[in-house]
């Protein structure tokens, strides 16, 4: 195959009328500039809007339904979209490509060569185009000279897809067909798109190659120490993983092999709602030229930003390369995880901050992936709701999630991981009585955890959710720790946890394929 000529799963070239490849930052910064993509902050950033669509839209992501993957897809989790329905909006999709002028990165999924996935990403927008190369991990010259893609993202905001045509569910659309070996993006200007539907990919690719993916940031101490920090949107993989006294992996997807962890990316996507200096400074810092913010408010003269603002949205974005990070370990490998953390934002404030989990109990959870969403990284979504995401990534696992959980309770067992469950979430009532935990007290107890010094503490049985608690933490209020004692009305805080008790376990019926020990590792309910 002919080095940086894109072919598709049946061979069909994929050229644009005109293509700018793998500009530099600063020439897409200047294209994006120039067709008033978006505007630059006070600080370097581009700022750009991205419309209607300011979060990912799962309904409207698809998997198309060919005969190849057909049997290896978990269809309960995935949208299906007819092989018919997907020529139509392909060649709707390559005729604008072949008609218009469109900017091309090339690069990789994956820092580990073995296992990572040569791709390109072909976008109307040049703002589109640098995100992706700030996501994504860019190639060396050599690489970028034998760079053959195995995957292709084509991401065309302006394409809208008619549902009757189509046989999508609104003019958005998100599809991936593993047989032509395309993402097809249109509708919606959301740029997160285009890494998750990445993420997607892999997580159907790597397993059968004996890499779990994994949705989770990952950390390394000066010990050469390894943690991962698992969790929905919003609980608190980027903030947590971002610490100064550690080296950052990554932000969001990570791979296991048995060499140990390597990041997808090559760059982070963080949340910059109430963004502040002094509680997050190495993302604050991380804002600068090269990076892109989406949906953030400016000053209309200054053009500082205003991250107090959610009037365009609650899901405010800032993409950096990961160099932006100080210490950040480039390119991002590392060894055997020692602690895992899951991470859950409870908005009913009845899980406690922080508890031990045992091997099975640690395969309950990873399957429930319970948290509370939080506003704004999903359309329709305003206010916190429970939610139950089987290995805290749901909308990303093509296969049924006992292949990624029974690979993780190897994993965990063969390298000895210790594994806690901390809630980022409410305490001292639910959303709206009670407050979301301090993050300095959060932090505090993700310390305790690297050190090992929460291993010292007596530790007492939650008895409803059936997980052993640490009775102290250094930097923590005692009383904190157990949630039953931060509420002021114990009757309703046993109500409420009886009630997250049996959504636990009403959720799990649905596994029906795990052993009685995992099963019965989860909530009691009366
Ligand atoms: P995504 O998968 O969407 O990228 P994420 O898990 O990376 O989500 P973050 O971007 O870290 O989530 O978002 C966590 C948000 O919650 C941040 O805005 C952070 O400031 C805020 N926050 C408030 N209190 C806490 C806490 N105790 N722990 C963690 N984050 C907290
Ligand atoms: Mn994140």
């Amino acid at each position: 195959m002919k080095a940086n000529a894109q072919v598709d799963g049946d061979n069909n070239l994929i050229e644009p009328k005109r293509a700018q490849r793998n500009l530099s930052v600063m020439q897409l910064v200047d294209a994006a500039l120039a067709g008033e993509e978006g505007v630059l902050t006070s600080t370097g950033a581009l700022r750009a809007l991205t419309g209607e669509y300011t979060g990912r839209s799962p309904k409207d992501k698809f998997i198309v339904d060919e005969p190849s993957i057909r049997s290896q897809i978990d269809w309960n989790n995935n949208k299906k979209l007819a092989p018919e329905y997907f020529q139509r909006i392909y060649a709707m999709v390559m005729d604008y490509v072949r008609e218009h002028d469109m900017y091309v990165f090339d690069g990789f999924a994956g820092a580990d060569d073995k296992y990572r996935v040569p791709i390109r990403v072909i976008n109307q927008y040049a703002w589109h185009n640098l995100f992706a190369q700030q996501l994504f991990i860019c190639p060396t010259n050599e690489e970028l000279a034998k760079h053959c893609p195995q995957f292709t993202v084509i991401d065309i905001p302006e394409l809208k897809a008619d549902p009757e045509v189509h046989g999508t569910n609104s003019e958005a659309f998100i599809i991936i067909s593993f047989e032509k070996r395309v993402v097809l993006i249109g509708g919606t200007e959301y740029a997160g798109e285009m890494k998750k539907s990445v993420f997607s990919v892999l997580n159907c690719l790597l397993p059968s190659q004996g890499v779990l993916p994994m949705h989770c940031s990952a950390n390394v101490g000066k010990d050469e120490d390894v943690a991962l920090f698992f969790g929905l949107s919003g609980t608190g993989k980027t903030t947590l993983s971002a610490d100064p006294e550690r080296f950052l992996v990554g932000d969001d997807e990570h791979g296991w092999s048995d060499r140990g962890i390597f990041n997808f990316e090559g760059g982070c996507y963080a949340k910059c709602i109430d963004l502040k200096e002094e509680k997050e400074p190495q993302i604050w810092g991380a804002i600068k030229f090269g990076s892109v913010l989406e949906n953030v408010a400016l000053h209309p003269e200054t053009r500082v930003a205003d991250y107090a603002d959610s009037s365009i949205t609650e899901n405010t974005r800032a993409a950096y390369p990961i160099e932006h990070i100080p210490g950040a370990v480039v390119p991002g490998i590392a060894g055997h995880p020692n602690v895992i953390v899951f991470l859950t934002a409870d908005a009913f404030g009845v899980l406690p901050p922080v508890a031990r989990l045992t091997k099975e109990q640690a395969m309950y959870h990873f399957l429930s992936g319970y948290t509370s969403k939080l506003a704004g990284t999903e359309r329709g979504v305003t206010e916190p709701e429970a939610t139950f995401s089987a290995c805290f990534g749901a909308p990303f696992l093509p296969l049924s999630p006992g292949v990624y959980a029974e690979m993780l309770g190897e994993k965990v067992e063969s390298h000895n991981a210790r594994v806690y469950l901390v809630n980022t979430g409410w305490c001292g009532g639910p959303y709206g009585v009670g407050r979301r935990i301090d993050l300095d007290y959060t932090r505090a107890i993700i310390t305790a955890i690297l050190n090992g010094s929460i291993e010292e503490s007596g530790f007492t049985a939650d008895e409803v959710f059936n997980i052993l608690v640490p009775e102290t933490v250094e930097g923590v209020p005692d009383r904190l720790l157990q949630p039953r004692e931060a509420w002021e009305n114990k009757e309703e805080y046993d109500a409420r946890a009886a009630d997250l008790a049996a959504r636990f376990a009403d959720n799990f019926t649905k596994f029906t394929d795990v052993s009685k020990e995992v099963r019965s590792a989860g909530p009691k309910t009366k």
